[in-house]
């Protein structure tokens, strides 16, 4: 099955947060008439994650619910550290996601010439001056939060001269560093950001839309605002680090008298047993911890999409943890309950054994093959059945053998019964071992004709029943086991020392959190499942075919186990 997802998602219930509530009151107050109109502004300097998605989910929801627009917009006001890569990443993922902003994308570099026309406004009216003060003078004049700032001399240039040397700075006279615009607003203020913010740097830096044709760039701050005013947006909602810059934002709205749009911020996503901030995820991959943007350890949307999650289980995910104003850190198995309840409607079960140990039916014909009927769905009739074929040499899990089974053991011991799932009860008889490392070569059992699955006394009570694939007619696989990149902080007590810390990032990494198994063996139905398709492997959980996946070699990612820890963890709750 795939991923096929298009257009907007399905409908979407009224939520009632506070983010809704305060649009419904403008909407009855007529603040902006009957309009909504927002946006979703990332910097393209990474791959979206599951924070993004948060945020996606709310601006495109939000415009849908209210009959509004959403814009995408890129933040492009750093060429040093954006890339066309990251913008084209970005394009895909919020599509997969199933959101769409019709014709409405833009970047900030679109704005340059306006946002440079803004600049000269403010110093022609004495609010934006030339400082030639270098970076760590600047940092110096700047103060702490206990301590006032204090003015750059170079504060009270004439606009004149002002207005020259931006010029100059636009003209390409000044080497990178020379000198910045700033604002000309509070050397004492008690909010950092507005003891004179820079608006312009110098950047001899190609950039990826605008090529060479500026070698100075707005900050952020100066362009973000502004990027809003210019397109309308009634709501520009953001994450609460820019709670502080609010100020900043409305004095410059102010100072220009442009349109206003209403800045509001809600807490940012945080998830357990990883991490989710470009920076850190670049540094991962810088790293070498992981394989790049898309490994499947990583919460990006890309990397989620190549481990098996699907659009409608994220922003399953994204309704249900709701937006609010405090910090909180979502348990990571909340977002696995969600791909698993996905998942399980949609998926077929089918055979697949990772650790293969061979078992041979001493009393079943040579040359006989049955070809078994199995159902694809016992919870969707409509999926269907398809037919696996049994016989005398099987593979099943080497788990599944205890030669001195522990208490409460089920499954195959010597002189047991076990089911084998969609075929018959067997009886573990004889083990085969190598003499020399006692290791377990084979199991000899015999079947009992007579239990056939389906047939009228199939239904004999055996405790265990197993997984198996057909030793000859099975496909070999690679399938990659997925642990959290990150261990949970309480393995930090349990002496995990040994355990390494990437610099800078106070979990601990999970050392086991890839495990790549390369003999598996898979039920002949796979033969040439899609890169993208999704399956439940009976007993072992929910898997997706990668993309290295081959004809000659089929590579499959476990998405997630069967154990909902979710459920445990709101029992543990209640
Ligand atoms: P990062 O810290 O990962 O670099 P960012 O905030 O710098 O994230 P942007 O590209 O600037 O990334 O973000 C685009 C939008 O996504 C912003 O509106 C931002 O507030 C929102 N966003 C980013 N991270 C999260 C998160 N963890 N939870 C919710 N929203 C987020
Ligand atoms: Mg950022």
């Amino acid at each position: 099955m795939n991923n096929t997802n298009s257009g907007q998602p399905e409908e979407l219930p009224l939520h009632s947060d506070f983010i809704r509530k305060i649009i419904k009151e403008d909407l009855q107050t007529n603040k902006y008439g009957e309009k909504v109109h927002t946006r979703f502004p990332p910097e393209p300097n990474g791959y979206l994650h599951i924070g993004h998605a948060k945020s996606i989910c709310l601006n495109f929801g939000i415009a849908k619910e209210f009959g509004g627009l959403c814009n995408l917009r890129f933040d492009d006001t750093n060429p040093i550290k954006e890339q066309s890569e990251y913008i084209e990443s970005i394009i895909e993922d919020i599509r997969w996601l199933g959101f769409d902003w019709e014709d409405r994308l833009f970047y900030a570099s679109d704005y340059f010439d306006k946002l440079y026309e803004y600049a000269v406004k403010l110093i022609k009216d004495g609010k934006a001056y030339i400082d030639s003060l270098n970076a760590e003078e600047i940092r110096e004049y700047r103060g702490t939060l206990s301590k006032s700032g204090k003015n750059s001399p170079y504060r009270n240039r004439s606009i004149e001269e002002n207005l020259s040397l931006f010029e100059s700075m636009r003209a390409r006279e000044f080497k990178d560093g020379t000198c910045v615009l700033r604002a000309k607003i509070d050397m004492s203020s008690g909010n950092m950001n507005m003891r004179d913010p820079v608006m312009y740097r110098i950047l001899h830096a190609t950039h990826h839309r605008t090529g060479n044709k500026w070698c100075i760039y707005p900050m952020y701050d100066f362009a973000h605002g502004q990027s809003d005013s210019i397109e309308g947006i009634t709501h520009s909602i953001c994450t609460v680090e820019f709670e502080d810059h609010r100020p900043l934002y409305d004095w410059f709205i102010e100072q220009l008298n442009i349109y206003h749009s209403q800045q509001i911020e809600f807490a940012r996503l945080n998830l357990s047993h990883t991490v989710i901030s470009k920076r850190k995820l670049l540094q991962l991959i810088e790293e070498k911890y992981v394989s790049g943007w898309d490994d499947p350890r990583m919460p990006t949307i890309s990397g989620l999409r190549r481990r098996g999650y699907t659009p409608e289980a994220i922003r399953d995910f994204c309704e249900r943890i709701g937006v609010a104003k405090t910090y909180t850190v979502v348990d990571i198995a909340l977002l696995e309950h969600c791909i698993r309840e996905d998942l399980n409607s949609r998926t077929s079960r089918v055979m697949a054994v990772l650790k293969p140990l061979k078992l041979i039916i001493d009393n079943y014909p040579e040359e006989q093959i049955e070809e078994l009927d199995a159902v694809n769905n016992p919870e969707d009739e409509s999926m269907g059945t398809r037919k696996i074929p049994f016989s005398r040499v099987l593979y099943v899990e080497q788990d599944d053998f205890q030669e001195e089974p522990q208490r409460k053991w089920f499954r195959l011991t010597p002189g047991r019964e076990v089911r084998l799932k969609h075929a018959y009860i067997i009886k573990c008889e004889r083990v085969v071992k190598d003499e020399q490392t006692g290791e377990v070569l084979e199991l000899h059992c015999t079947y009992d004709p007579e239990t056939k699955s389906g047939c009228a006394n199939a239904g004999r009570k055996v405790k265990g029943t197993l997984h198996w694939v057909s030793a000859e007619h099975s496909i070999e696989a690679e399938v990659r086991i997925y642990e959290h990149l990150f261990l949970d902080t309480n393995s930090e007590k349990e002496g995990a020392e040994s355990v390494e810390t990437c610099h800078g990032m106070s979990l601990p990494l999970n050392p086991n959190s890839l495990e790549t198994l390369t003999s598996c063996r898979i039920e002949p139905s796979l033969a040439n499942a899609k890169s993208g398709s999704h399956y439940q492997f009976l007993r072992l959980g929910y898997f997706c075919v990668d993309p290295d996946s081959s004809d000659e070699k089929p590579v499959f990612n476990r998405t997630v186990s069967l154990r909902d820890t979710w459920a445990k963890i709101r029992k543990a709750q209640k």
